[in-house]
Order: C-alpha cells, then structure tokens, then sequence
C-alpha cells in the first residue's frame, strides 16, 4: 500500500477520523494478545503494557483486538462519528471508483490463472513405446521424414533386440522414444499422426503417454 493510501480512507485523511484503540493500562494483563493480532503495526509492549504507539494505522472499523482482549482492555470510540462522516464526506462515489478497480484487478488476476493453468495442461513432451518385428519396415525412416518440416523433434531413442538369432527369426523387438515439441508447444495433437504410422507400418503401439 502506497503512503497516499495509508493516510487517507476512501479520500477522507486518516488522521481526520476518529477510530483508534485505547487501553486501560490498568485492565491490560499484558498478555500481547493485541500485539500479535494485529497486523498493522499498531501496539508495542511497554513494560508489560500494550500501548498503541502507531494509532492511526488501525484500519477504520477494525476492532479485533478490543473483541480478543481477555480483560476488555480495549475500547474504540463510536462507530457513529465514522458513519457521520461517510454521509457528510460523500465516500461512496470514491467507493464505488475503488470497487471498479478491484473489480479489474480480480478478473485481470482470474485471467492470468486460468492463463497459467491452460500452459501447465499443455504437454510439450510425450514418451512413445512401440513394439512389434521391425524387419525392413523403415520405421525409422519413416518416423525421420513425418517430424520434417514440423517443430516437433524425437529424443532419447532406444531399440531393443531380444538377441539377434531372434529378431531374424521375427521375434517382436521394443522401440521407445520421446517426443518433444521445439516451440514448447502441446505435441499431444501431433501423437496422432504418430500413432497412425505405426497402424501404417503394421507395429503396436505400447503407450504414447504425454508427460508434461
Ligand atoms: S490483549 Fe488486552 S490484556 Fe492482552 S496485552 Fe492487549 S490490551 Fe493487554
Ligand atoms: S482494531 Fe484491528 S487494526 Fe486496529 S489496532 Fe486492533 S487489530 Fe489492529
């Protein structure tokens, strides 16, 4: 909050307004119940005693730390001098001006979240498990000319041959990779095209999981 805004409520000077804490020093057992409540910095300890150093940073209507007190230590004028003083200042046209601006702060803070949600759905990575006999299928090849020209990349490529008597004998081998988008972009509408080439070359597709 801007010093500006510290010393003015709704336009009217703060120090104008009669809202402040006292405390019965008498009353006051010393139990820093208001101390800690408070969170504007109104009340220091002064041996053993609260006393409201900082009065007028007690925001106008608070009365929190009179209603906590154990003692009743605390008392506040009546609240009708502030209501006097919001009909005879006119308060509510700033209000309403202050409630607009809170308004588009809320929805521009509303709008980044949902904005920031929306990226944190996006999956700009995708781990792909392929199995089947991979022979003279070309997959690779295949594979290297469908990420052509598109801002999608294949990484961390492995290929499993259960032995090498096996794979002649057309036993099934395992291909994993991931996908990875360069433009950090979600690759999940890009799976598609990759599921459809291993359909066309006559593979298994294990998985194709999106991993963020
Ligand atoms: S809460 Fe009441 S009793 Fe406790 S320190 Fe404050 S004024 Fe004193
Ligand atoms: S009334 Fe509220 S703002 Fe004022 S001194 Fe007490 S706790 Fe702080």
């Amino acid at each position: 909050m801007s010093d500006d805004k510290k010393k003015t409520w709704h336009g009217i000077p703060r120090e104008e307004i009669p809202w402040v804490p006292t405390v019965d020093a008498d009353a006051c057992i010393g139990c820093q119940l208001c101390y800690v409540t408070c969170g504007r910095g109104v009340y220091e300890m002064h041996q053993g005693v609260a006393d409201p150093v900082s009065p007028m940073e007690c925001m106008v209507g608070c009365s929190t730390c009179g209603n906590v007190c154990p003692t009743s230590a605390i008392s506040f004028p009546s609240l009708d001098a502030v209501w006097k003083l919001e009909r005879e200042r006119q308060i509510f046209k700033t209000v309403k001006k202050e409630a607009l601006h809170k308004h588009e702060r809320e929805d521009t803070l509303k709008a980044r979240d949902a904005a920031q949600k929306a990226v944190a759905q996006v999956s700009t990575r995708a781990k792909v498990e392929v199995a089947g006999e991979f022979g003279d299928k070309r997959f690779l090849l295949r594979l290297e000319e469908l990420i052509e020209n598109k801002p999608f990349d294949v990484v961390n490529l492995h290929f499993q041959v259960p032995t090498v008597k096996g794979a002649k004998q057309k036993a099934p081998s395992f291909m994993t990779f991931a996908v990875t988008s360069e433009r950090q972009e979600d690759v999940t509408p890009f799976l598609d095209q990759v599921r459809a080439l291993v359909h066309d070359a006559g593979l298994v597709l294990v998985s194709a999981t999106p991993v963020g």
